[in-house]
């Protein structure tokens, strides 16, 4: 790949999306500038500020941008105007088009706590410091999706809830993949996730990860765990763990219970990925920030823009294979809070209160000097 050639689409969205996504492409604009990593930028529009101006969450043609993009980078959609849209008009329908249409069946959500903020944690710091680790959480099948679904009257009276557990060996390997090429770029650790002691579809799930791990990844380490097990020993010892993989239901749960680890929803970013096309090596890939348009401080200048940028940092490690301008991004976040900078959401007594607006100033100060 070139560096001419990395197409990035900029849905920044609502409230607060915008404005942390403004500090994002400060920071895209610099690594041209100084990195010769150039980045051939469309913007456009999603969720509410789509529907104010095109009555569609989505269009057409912003959903072909993002099959064409290399990576698409989303603020944040939602927020009181749009409330009470049907469902199917909701911003969010949006999002769930761009997740579906793209395919995105591998969630990442990395749980990272940096040293300045090891006391907004739940947790005891000498539990959590230094923690980083990634939950791969499947996100297209299993019990969400399962079939048959629904409410049913019972004969005779009464009434029954369905939904169904499913995955088949061919979903549980791609994801599992996705597990395994991650933690080579890491920890080289891969902890998989079921609960096959009680459910066939976790007695298959581990039997296709072990299988595809002798045959393809013998050389990352790899462990099984029953998830309730996992969400145990997240509370109890969370550095154990490099990657996890597992299924759409126990990861949704257990990247809340990782992400509640490090602190504040400001800090943490996501990505979900495709699958990698055969003959080009591309994948679709979207990255956005865990929390949503923030409507109570929208416009205020208060957000912190850090989340957004994290994100960011993993386009360039996942889509770009730009590892090292990733760790730039990264040390330069902790770096910033090193000194002691904080929005309000992460600020503690003692620090120094900033915008969003001079959080992105003092990050791109921290460039120039890190990383110039
Ligand atoms: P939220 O994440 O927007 O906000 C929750 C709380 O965290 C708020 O008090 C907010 O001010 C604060 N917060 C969030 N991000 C912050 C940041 N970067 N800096 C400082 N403070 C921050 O969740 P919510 O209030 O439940 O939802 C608001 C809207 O966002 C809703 O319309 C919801 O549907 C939407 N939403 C969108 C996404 C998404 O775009 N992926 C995700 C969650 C919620």
């Amino acid at each position: 790949m070139t560096s001419a050639n990395k197409k990035l689409l900029v849905l920044a969205g609502d409230g607060i999306g915008p404005e942390v996504m403004a500090e994002t492409l400060r920071v895209a604009e610099w690594m041209g500038r100084r990195r010769a990593v150039r980045f051939d930028v469309r913007e456009d529009l999603v969720g509410g500020a789509a529907l104010d101006k095109h009555h569609v969450p989505l269009t057409d043609a912003t959903m072909k941008a993002a099959m064409d993009a290399d990576a698409v980078l989303l603020g944040a959609v939602g927020g009181p105007k749009w409330d009470k849209l049907p469902f199917a008009q909701k911003p969010e329908r949006g999002l769930l088009r761009l997740r579906k249409e793209m395919d995105l069946f591998a969630n990442l959500r990395p749980a990272v706590v940096f040293d300045a903020l090891v006391d907004a944690s739940s947790l005891k710091p000498e539990v959590i410091n230094g923690l980083d680790l990634l939950i791969v959480r499947e996100l297209t099948g299993g019990m969400y999706f399962g079939e048959p679904r629904g409410i049913e009257n019972i004969a005779g009276g009464g009434r029954k809830g369905t939904n169904t557990h499913t995955y088949t060996d061919a979903e549980i390997r791609r994801l599992a993949r996705v597990g395994f090429e991650l933690a080579r770029l890491r920890g080289n650790k891969v902890c998989s996730v079921e609960k096959a002691n009680v459910m066939e579809a976790g007695v298959l799930w581990r039997e296709e990860v072990t299988k595809l791990h002798a045959a393809e990844f013998a050389d990352v380490q790899l462990s099984h765990m029953y998830a309730d097990n996992c969400a145990m020993q997240l509370i109890r010892n969370p550095r154990q763990f490099d990657v996890i993989v597992t299924d759409n239901l126990f990861g949704d749960m257990l990247s809340d219970e990782a992400a509640m680890m490090t602190g504040s929803l400001g800090m943490l970013p996501s990505a979900s990925l495709g699958a990698r096309d055969a003959a080009t090596g591309r994948r679709h890939a979207l990255y956005e920030p865990v929390h949503g348009s923030a409507p109570d401080i929208a416009g205020l200048g208060q957000a912190n823009p850090i989340a957004n940028l994290l994100s960011f940092a993993m386009c360039l490690r996942y889509s770009f294979a730009l590892e090292a301008e990733a760790e730039l991004i990264e040390r330069t976040a902790k770096a910033v809070l090193d000194r002691g900078l904080r929005t309000g959401d992460i600020l503690q007594p003692g620090k120094t209160l900033v915008s969003t607006r001079a959080m992105g100033d003092a990050i791109l100060k921290e460039l120039e000097k890190l990383g110039g």
